[in-house]
């Protein structure tokens, strides 16, 4: 008998920490294979397409034979242009095209593969929790130790930086933070990013600011970049992203701008990786960033109109809430005797409602649920009377 072959997983890949969305992934197929009616809040992905004239420009670009071979690593410069040019339009911020801007195949491949850039074995990464998993993940896989900065309500979800102990700063160098933020819909000030700048250049840390959501934003309160603060640009980096501003999460396209250090260590861990962005898919996105106000202010409107019936819905009923500031989330204390899992079992079996349990993002998201604002005004009217049924 020949020995059967077998190859063992990585170290990496077997200390992955247990996907919790899995039980809730196979709940829900059984739903759906049940028939139920299901009103599914789980998801972080536009139900609305992209805009028009962003399709056109991308039919357009792809019958360019030039853009058929493979793109630079760094992106197109009108495309890092582009982006330099709505940094200064939207947040007053200057940005050399050529050395602080850097495209990503979508923020999370940035995000991904910046601690490979920075992070020795041993070394510590500043992560907030609960909070987008690949923060964590991408610490693991370039061998880094990651410290847990809880996100609270009493603390407005920000991180207290005091509360990190010396010990662990002395080996921390990077952070991730993400404002406006998921899981908790918090938004941040120009204090606290101030407060970021000072601790990164006292301790020597690499700021890895997430800001995916900063442009999906409600009651006409725009919220900051990082970049916009003095000294930012001296200690780190901000991650964006065209998937949640005009609905092209399946276009795989965002940057990272800020310190060009930074990006052009990122940037040779992605010439060794990755041939870059597809040149049509850069041309469209050129084409995005342009994007009229009245189209971005009815994506918003959309949203908002879906967040205010929720959030009134469920402080109606009595949940522990703050009204989300920006992204399309809401973020709510669980009622009292449930967890976070059980409340997400209870909702979906008795209403035919699905949330993301909140220690899904991390153990501090225990006793929380989160509720994306992806489905339409009247089937989230139904999900707030269904909820309202059951609890
Ligand atoms: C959606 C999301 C991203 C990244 O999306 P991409 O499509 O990869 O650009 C990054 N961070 C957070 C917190 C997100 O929710």
């Amino acid at each position: 008998m020949r020995k059967k072959f077998s190859i063992d997983l990585s170290h990496r890949v077997k200390d992955l920490p247990p996907y919790l969305f899995a039980a809730i992934d196979k709940m829900k197929q059984e739903a759906v294979r049940k028939g139920v009616d299901l009103i599914d809040l789980s998801i972080g992905d536009p139900d609305i397409p992209t805009p028009k004239h962003i399709v056109q420009k991308m039919k357009k670009a792809v019958e360019n034979p030039a853009h058929h071979r493979y793109p630079s690593y760094e992106g197109m410069l009108s495309f890092r242009q582009a982006v330099a040019g709505w940094y200064k339009k939207r947040f007053n911020v200057s940005l050399d095209a050529k050395t602080e801007v850097l495209s990503l195949i979508g923020s999370k491949e940035g995000i991904g593969h910046i601690p490979l850039a920075f992070i020795n074995p041993g070394d510590v990464v500043l992560v907030p929790s609960p909070g987008y998993p690949v923060y964590p993940v991408a610490t693991l896989f370039a061998g880094g130790k990651s410290h847990i900065m809880p996100l609270l309500d009493k603390n407005n979800y920000l991180p207290d930086l005091k509360a990190i102990p010396k010990s662990v700063l002395k080996k921390a160098k990077l952070m991730f933070i993400n404002y406006p933020n998921n899981p908790t819909s918090a938004v941040a000030g120009g204090n606290f990013y101030k407060e970021v700048i000072g601790f990164a250049a006292k301790n020597n840390i690499l700021v890895c600011h997430d800001a995916a959501y900063s442009e999906i934003y409600y009651d006409n309160k725009k919220p900051l970049s990082f970049l916009q603060i003095p000294g930012a640009k001296d200690v780190g980096i901000e991650f964006h992203s065209l998937s949640k501003t005009y609905n092209m999460t399946g276009w795989r396209i965002g940057f990272a701008v800020g310190n060009a250090n930074a990006l052009f260590g990122l940037g040779k861990i992605k010439t060794n990786l990755d041939s870059g962005v597809f040149q049509a898919i850069q041309e469209a996105s050129i084409e995005a960033l342009n994007t009229g106000e009245a189209v971005l202010k009815n994506i918003r409107d959309t949203y908002q109109e879906r967040r205010d019936v929720l959030y009134n819905g469920l402080k109606a009923l009595g949940f522990e809430l703050q009204k989300p500031g920006a992204t399309f989330y809401l973020w709510t204390k669980v009622p009292k005797g449930f967890t976070s899992s059980s409340f997400v079992t209870h909702l979906l079996e008795n209403a035919g409602v699905l949330g993301t349990p909140g220690n899904g993002f991390g153990a501090p998201g225990e006793g929380y649920i989160r509720f994306a604002l992806t489905v339409s005004t009247k089937r989230m009217k139904e999900a707030v009377e269904r909820i309202g049924k059951v609890i």
